[in-house]
């Protein structure tokens, strides 16, 4: 039996009302569990949400520096460049990727404005979790893709279509692998729309609705 505080500061969360329970189960909570719920809801967002928006807009910000300098700004902060793209503070073993880096993201650039097709370049959200592999609640492993789902078969047509420096040919494995710009931008939770897969004519993804939230 409630007692009038409690049933005072109850509130029905499914909207429908309590006086007949076969028109669904409600739901009752008192309004310090709403108030203790939000609050997490709150702290949860401060700590990830708004941490990995500033995350990527400092990132942007910082790319928009090198490039507007002509790298000269990623030299003076190499440590935190390499950390950024190799996971590294040491810039010594990755200085050869400097050059081409720059240039790609000069050429990146441009394809942003040349190719309308190319936007979905920065479909990922400020806001979404890093991730580290495609998330299977939107994508699923083609119909006809016959191999393991961690291995891409020596395919290595979506890096080599934009002809990426991180790519490391011999291999056939990225040199960026696990690092932040792999885990916040689109390397690491490659595909997120039926676009991303239809542009490097992917042969392993699929997307798995139609009305993704992502297109
Ligand atoms: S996965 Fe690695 S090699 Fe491929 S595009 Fe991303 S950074 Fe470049
Ligand atoms: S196009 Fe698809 S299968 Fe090929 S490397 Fe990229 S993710 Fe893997």
């Amino acid at each position: 039996m409630h007692n009038s505080k409690q049933f005072s500061n109850s509130l029905n969360l499914s909207g429908k009302r309590r006086d007949n329970p076969s028109k669904g189960v409600s739901i009752s909570i008192t309004f310090n569990e709403f108030y203790k719920m939000n609050l997490k809801h709150f702290t949860s967002l401060f700590q990830n949400e708004f941490k990995w928006g500033m995350a990527r807009i400092a990132f942007y910000i910082y790319i928009v520096l090198i490039m507007a300098s002509f790298g000269l700004f990623g030299f003076l902060t190499a440590p935190i460049a390499t950390r950024i793209f190799f996971n590294s503070y040491d810039p010594r073993p990755y200085l050869k990727y400097f050059i081409p880096m720059l240039l790609q993201g000069y050429k990146l650039f441009f394809m942003l404005l040349k190719d309308r097709k190319y936007k979905f370049m920065l479909s990922v959200p400020l806001t979404d979790p890093p991730l580290k592999s495609p998330d299977r609640n939107i994508v699923k492993l083609a119909g006809n893709w016959v191999h393991e789902e961690n291995t891409c078969y020596q395919c290595i047509r979506c890096c080599d279509k934009i002809k990426c420096p991180l790519l490391n040919l011999k291999e056939g494995t990225c040199v960026s692998y696990n690092s932040f710009y792999w885990n916040y931008f689109l390397c690491g939770r490659y595909p997120i729309t039926q676009q991303h897969v239809d542009y490097y004519e992917c042969p392993k993804w699929e997307i798995k609705y139609e009305n993704n939230p992502y297109n």
